[in-house]
């Protein structure tokens, strides 16, 4: 399997599957997941409406409507409260839920945003950390999954996981 790190936006990839970082409504928010609702089209929300919501760290899928993506994998990231609540933890089973739910659905190649990193404030390289950890250990185990793309909506964050990828696992 193969980890790439890309900067742009998530809506235009055109893969088998994009990663939201919703919130635990499910019903759209700011940032990437009121871009992801705006570009898949009103039948998104009206789908996850039926969804019942999700628990932070567990994920959903829906199909991805307007957008190119076939499916989104919908994920509430943890809300940084100063890492004594669970944050790492919490963040860790997004990315294992996730893409254990795009495999169950034979995805190939897979994209993220950086979870929990806008609004919900998880410091960046730590966060980083955590995605390249889980992917890689993802990867080790083969799967349909073969390609997993990071998508970087700005440079900082694009810096940030280059720096991640390139440190070796502790
Ligand atoms: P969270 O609530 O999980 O923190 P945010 O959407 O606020 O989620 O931010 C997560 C990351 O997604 C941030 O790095 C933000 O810059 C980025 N982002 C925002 N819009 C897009 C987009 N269209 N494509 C990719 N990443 C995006």
């Amino acid at each position: 399997m193969e980890w790439k790190i890309l900067r742009g936006d998530i809506t235009s990839c055109a893969v088998d599957a994009i990663v939201n970082a919703a919130n635990t409504s499910l019903l759209g928010g700011g940032g990437v997941d009121g871009a992801i609702h705006r570009a898949a089209g009103p039948e998104l929300l009206a789908c996850c409406r039926t969804l019942g919501g999700c628990a932070t760290g567990e994920a959903k899928l829906t199909p991805g409507f307007r957008l190119p993506a076939r499916y989104v994998i919908h994920t509430p990231g943890p809300i940084w409260r100063g890492g004594n609540h669970g944050e790492d933890a919490l963040l860790a089973r997004c990315y294992q839920n996730c893409l254990a739910l795009a495999a169950q659905h034979g995805c190939r190649t897979v994209a993220f945003p950086s979870i929990s990193t806008g609004v919900y404030h998880f410091p960046l390289d730590r966060a980083a950390a955590i995605a390249a950890r889980e992917i890689r250990a993802f990867g080790a185990h083969p799967g349909p999954v073969k390609t997993v793309i990071t998508v970087c909506f700005d440079d900082r964050t694009f810096a940030a996981y280059q720096r991640a990828a390139k440190t070796p696992e502790a």
